[in-house]
């Protein structure tokens, strides 16, 4: 699904500085990954012309730095960054509060939205939600134009425990008023309205939302939007925003594929909060809008932020730095080499810190640490003397013979293990500055 971004990044991959034209470049696949996504066209062409402005000139190699010291960013981690941080910005300020009723008055929350939008379950989810905050809730089924419909908000009711208020042949308006009073004189903290929803945009409908909502004043209009509508959503929202000066919108059905662009759209067009992401049918599914998970799902990959975090808790950078510098130098013994690959064991999931950090160079496609290979290696050099580990050139044939007994391998085992190590002191001396390091571990394939 998110080619764009990859082949945005890859353009930028392995850069140290970029041009003007290179950024273009990778704009243009931005552009189209973002589309892709659902985001509006007009949304996405300021977005695009707002990180092109950060982008050129910005995107250089920096450092970081950190509590653990200094982290290298590539130009391509920046990049990434910067459109991060602006679709971040798009999406904020966070707001997920909801108003509440003055004393004496409980909250009102009217949902509003197109027809299998996910209005009904959404109010039982809140219903759920201000359950668990110890308020007393009422539900409201004003959507009379589908009997199914009172049905369905009734058995979520009565799985919540929270009365359902329905007035058979009452006009939504009235019903709502009455619903309202009812909630007032027994005390209950909120009463959430369950609106009707049509497959489009409809005058008849919009005036009737229009009366529930004089009549009943409710302090949260909430627009409920289906994540899979896409492109639609504007238009829809829009209208909705025009008409009910909605305090904020729910995008539902994120479990599925849709990667939510629709929120941008949404948030960009009528400057109203996102307030919850339905995330599937079940009343608990309901969750409170964070930024940074949208945008990295929008973005198409895992969340940057979270992978350099996790990234600083396993390394100490200057440590690190020290020791590639030392490598490179050819300075690098075989106790470098074992806490190489045990450091690089400890980071997790490797093909995603590898795409994070091209530090690490080009690795195989079916890169894979050998577990067996490590504990043979480990066991080796275990049974070497400090010496002999600080200075593998010195073991003569006698010592090869010791060590491959006290680890319980054959003579060939340690000669290849030298050999091995030998050979990539020789590599890396030459690699300098292009550290794809691990690539040519022994025992690493
Ligand atoms: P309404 O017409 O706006 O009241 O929509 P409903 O609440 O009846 O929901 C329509 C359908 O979408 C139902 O089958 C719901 O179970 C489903 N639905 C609602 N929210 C979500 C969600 O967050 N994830 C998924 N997967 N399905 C949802
Ligand atoms: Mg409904």
């Amino acid at each position: 699904v998110s080619k764009g971004f990859k082949a945005a990044r890859n353009k930028l991959k392995g850069r140290t500085e970029i041009t003007p034209e290179v950024v273009d470049d990778a704009l243009r696949d931005i552009r189209v990954s973002l589309l892709e996504a659902d985001v509006s066209f007009d949304v996405v062409k300021r977005f695009v012309a707002r990180v092109r402005e950060k982008a050129i000139g910005e995107v250089v190699e920096t450092k970081v730095k950190t509590e653990k010291g200094q982290l290298r960013v590539t130009p391509q981690d920046h990049f990434v960054k910067i459109c991060h941080d602006e679709l971040e910005a798009l999406m904020g300020p966070v707001d997920t509060s909801l108003r509440q009723g003055e004393r004496g008055r409980p909250t009102g929350i009217m949902m509003v939205g197109l027809q299998g939008s996910g209005k009904t379950t959404t109010a039982g989810k809140i219903a759920n939600r201000l359950l668990k905050d110890g308020k007393q809730v009422m539900l409201v089924a004003a959507d009379v134009y589908r009997p199914a419909a009172v049905d369905q908000l009734k058995v979520l009711g009565e799985r919540l425990g929270v009365p359902v208020f329905h007035e058979p042949g009452v006009s939504p308006p009235d019903m709502c008023r009455h619903a309202f009073e009812a909630a007032q004189r027994d005390h209950r903290n909120a009463v959430i309205y369950d609106t009707a929803g049509r497959l489009a945009i409809d005058d008849e409908l919009m005036t009737e939302l229009e009366n529930i909502k004089a009549n009943v004043a409710p302090e949260n209009i909430l627009l409920v939007a289906d994540a899979m509508i896409g492109q639609d959503a504007v238009k829809t929202a829009t209208e909705f925003d025009r008409r009910l000066a909605i305090d904020g919108f729910i995008l539902t059905k994120l479990d599925g594929d849709a990667r939510g662009g629709a929120a941008l759209s949404i948030k960009e067009v009528t400057g109203k909060p996102i307030k919850f992401l339905g995330m599937g049918e079940a009343l608990d599914r309901l969750e409170e809008f964070r930024p940074e998970g949208l945008a990295s799902r929008i973005l198409g990959f895992g969340d940057i932020v979270g992978l350099v975090k996790d990234f600083e808790q396993h390394v100490d950078e200057e440590t690190a730095e020290a020791e590639a510098q030392k490598i490179l130098s050819g300075d690098f013994t075989l106790e470098d080499f074992v806490n190489q690959i045990r450091m690089v064991r400890k980071m997790g999931p490797l093909g995603e810190l590898m795409e994070k950090f091209p530090m690490f160079g080009e690795l195989p496609e079916n890169f894979q640490f050998d577990d067996s290979a490590l504990t043979r290696i480990v066991a080796m050099v275990d049974s070497m003397t400090q010496a002999e580990r600080l200075r593998p050139d010195s073991i003569t044939d006698q010592r090869v013979k010791r060590i491959a007994k006290g680890a319980g391998r054959t003579e060939k085992d340690v000669r290849d293990l030298l050999k091995q190590y030998n050979a990539m002191r020789g590599v890396m001396k030459q690699v300098g500055s292009a550290p794809g390091l691990l690539a040519r571990l022994p025992g690493v394939k």
